[in-house]
């Protein structure tokens, strides 16, 4: 979630969490919750703490919470010593250390020892094989699953199946790896499947067209190259592009079609672009799934591309088709576009988990859950 100078902004994943929180607190369990934020790259870093988090759960949550500025070790065991039940601690940042991406065996264990019994309800981590969401969880009799991980998956499973058709997918934002990964697999599913943010420069590169300075992911080029060929009838690229030689370069800002000059960056989808995702997403579209922003949403001059994309989803979902958001940033971006959660059908709290997990792959936070019914307790 987003945070700026050190206060959560769009909280929709810690309001989402709360369902299990609070049916744990309530039966007077002592609730430890293990999370990251950003990635530190396995070393201590004050910009993505999680005390940001304590303070807003503190005021959303009907317990006490307590923070303490370690995730495993004697402090942590402290902490837990001192706690009533009922009571919450939320962990410092598991991505302090790099055991928890590499789910490195030892740390998985000492996370583990921690409780008595796994819930995992971080879906939007569920594709990732880390030692909170796979290796630590091998250490427990009951693995469960908690609410939001459950109605998550109920919600996903129907447009996995069965999608309402046409079905389109619109994929943007940065961690271009990531994305490309889920799509393989998803192209054959969508009808239409609409290109923005960095994403799109790789496609558009692939192809040779030439993207200036533009952020491309050069190791996923040959792939995108291949999709391409095989699959580009279902793929729309944008054709025209807001640029600027740099995001804090306002005045160099400029509207190209095809082609971006070298030198130049692109931040947004152009107008011709966003017109023609527009019509697509709410003219006819039954289905919609968007992870990703178009383009640098956050600053305004890059927004327009994201907001169209945003509005049109929510006028699909009015005139009756399903709409699927997910992502952190994407779910920021309704905000901006003044969309609220009441106008898409479900706001899923995973990107890159959803993508997969739609793609028809397992997730394996999901498949290392015995029990999906967090009710035994
Ligand atoms: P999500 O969180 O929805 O899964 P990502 O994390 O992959 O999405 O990407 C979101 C980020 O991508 C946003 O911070 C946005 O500013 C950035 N982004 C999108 N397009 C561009 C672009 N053309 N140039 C730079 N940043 C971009
Ligand atoms: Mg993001």
């Amino acid at each position: 979630m987003p945070i700026d100078n050190g206060v959560v902004g769009e909280d929709y994943r810690i309001r989402r969490a709360l369902a299990t929180v609070e049916y744990l607190t309530a039966r007077k369990s002592k609730v430890i919750i293990a999370s990251h934020l950003g990635r530190p790259k396995g070393k201590s870093d004050p910009k993505y703490s999680l005390k940001p988090v304590a303070s807003r759960l503190s005021e959303v949550v009907r317990a006490n919470i307590h923070f303490v500025d370690d995730c495993i070790g004697d402090k942590v065991s402290q902490a837990i010593s001192k706690m009533n039940n009922g009571d919450v601690l939320l962990l410092e940042n598991l991505r302090f250390y790099a055991g928890e991406e590499a789910c490195d065996e030892k740390f998985s264990a000492q996370l583990a020892s921690l409780a008595d019994v796994y819930v995992n309800d971080a879906f939007g981590t569920s594709h990732r094989r880390h030692a909170s969401t796979y290796g630590m969880a091998m250490h427990f009799k009951y693995k469960l699953s908690g609410f939001l991980v459950n109605q998550e998956l109920e919600h996903l499973t129907k447009i996995r199946d069965g999608p309402d058709r046409p079905f389109t997918v619109i994929v943007g934002g940065v961690k271009i790896k990531d994305k490309l990964g889920a799509l393989r697999h998803l192209i054959d599913r969508a009808d239409k499947v609409l290109v923005g943010g960095c994403v799109a420069y790789t496609f558009l590169a692939s192809k040779g067209v030439s993207v200036g300075d533009s952020l491309v992911e050069n190791e996923s080029m040959s792939w995108a190259a291949e999709v391409l060929s095989k699959q580009g009838h279902r793929i729309i690229l944008p054709t025209d592009h807001i640029v600027s030689t740099s995001a804090d370069d306002v005045a160099g800002i400029r509207l190209v079609s095809g082609e971006i000059p070298k030198g130049l960056k692109g931040f947004d989808i152009g107008r011709d672009t966003a017109r023609r995702y527009s019509k697509e997403i709410a003219n006819g579209t039954k289905t919609a799934f968007w992870n990703g922003p178009m383009g640098l949403f956050e600053k305004e001059q890059f927004s327009h591309g994201t907001i169209d994309v945003a509005k049109s989803l929510a006028l699909a979902f009015h005139r009756g088709a399903t709409t699927i958001v997910g992502g952190g940033d994407s779910i920021a971006a309704l905000k901006v576009a003044d969309i609220s959660e009441r106008e898409v059908t479900h706001i899923s709290t995973g990107g890159g988990a959803s993508l997969e997990y739609i793609g028809g792959e397992e997730l394996p936070g999901v498949t290392v859950l015995t029990e999906r019914n967090a009710k035994l307790f």
